[in-house]
C-alpha cells in the first residue's frame, strides 16, 4: 500500500497562522509507526523548511513531496527538484506587506498569497497577483482556500505523486490519496489514472472521490482502520 497524504486540513485542522499548524506528538508518532509498515508520502504545497516548522523532523520512512511536487526529500536529503525559475518576488513582497494581515509566502519556485485572515481584502489581493503574473507567467496558477499560488516549473501535487511512484519502483499495489484542497483535485485525476482511490476531507458536494471523511479526525480514524485491516489480511 502507498499511502499519499496532504498536510494542512488533512492531517492538521487549517490554522489562521501557517506556524501554528504544529502537528500534536502522538500524531506524528502514528504516522512514523505507520510509515514502517507502509509507503507513505506527505503532499504538500508547503515548502520543505515550512513543513519542517510545524511537523518536526521527517522521519526517513516518510517521502515529503513538498511546494506542490516542486522538491522531494527523503532523510532530509532533497532527491528531486523540478525545473524552472522564478523571477524577483521582493518588489511584490513589499507591496503585499503593505496589505496588513495578508501573509506572503515564498516557496520552491513557487509563491503563495494568503487572504484567509482578511478576506475582505480579497479582491485587492487579486489585482495585485493579477499584476504581478500578467508581467511574469507562470506555468500554473492555483487557487485554494483563501490563498492564490503561482508556479513557475511543470509540476503539481499529481506529478509529485508519479515521481515518488518511479523512485520507488512503486508499480503493483493500492494507492490511497487524502487531501482536502483543490490542489489536491488535480493529484486526485492522477490517482484514478493510476486505479487508486481517492479520499476528500471536508465538505464533499461534488468533489469527485471515492470517499469523503468529515475533518482531521475521521482522517486518523480511517488510518487506523485501514491499516489495521490490511496489516491483518496481509
Ligand atoms: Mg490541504
Amino acid at each position: 500500500m502507498f499511502l499519499f497524504l496532504d498536510y494542512d486540513g488533512t492531517l492538521v485542522p487549517i490554522t489562521r497562522e501557517p506556524e501554528d499548524a504544529v502537528i500534536p506528538e502522538e500524531r506524528k508518532n502514528f504516522l512514523k509507526e505507520l510509515s514502517i509498515k507502509v509507503n507513505l508520502s506527505i503532499v504538500t504545497g508547503r515548502s520543505f523548511k515550512s513543513l519542517e516548522m510545524v511537523f518536526g523532523i521527517v522521519p526517513q520512512s516518510i517521502f515529503a513531496v513538498t511546494s506542490h511536487g516542486a522538491v522531494i526529500h527523503r532523510d532530509s536529503k532533497e532527491i528531486f527538484r523540478a525545473e524552472g525559475s522564478i523571477p524577483d518576488l521582493l518588489p511584490l513582497r513589499k507591496r503585499i506587506s503593505s496589505l496588513n494581515g495578508v501573509i506572503f509566502e515564498e516557496k520552491d519556485l513557487c509563491f503563495a498569497i494568503h487572504y484567509r485572515k482578511t478576506p475582505e481584502l480579497e479582491e485587492k489581493v487579486r489585482e495585485v497577483f493579477e499584476e504581478f503574473v500578467k508581467r511574469h507567467p507562470p506555468v500554473r496558477i492555483i487557487e485554494g482556500k483563501m490563498v492564490l499560488e503561482a508556479l513557475y516549473g511543470d509540476f503539481d501535487k499529481g506529478k509529485g505523486v508519479e515521481r515518488v511512484l518511479s523512485i520507488t519502483g512503486y508499480s503493483c499495489g493500492e494507492i490511497i490519496y487524502i487531501g482536502d484542497d483543490k490542489t489536491d483535485l488535480i493529484a486526485f485525476e492522477k490517482v484514478k489514472e493510476l486505479g487508486g482511490k481517492t479520499v476528500f476531507v471536508g465538505n464533499g458536494n461534488n468533489v469527485p472521490a471515492d470517499l469523503v471523511l468529515e475533518n482531521v479526525d475521521e482522517v486518523y480514524r480511517y488510518l487506523q482502520d485501514l491499516t489495521s485491516s490490511y496489516i491483518t489480511s496481509r
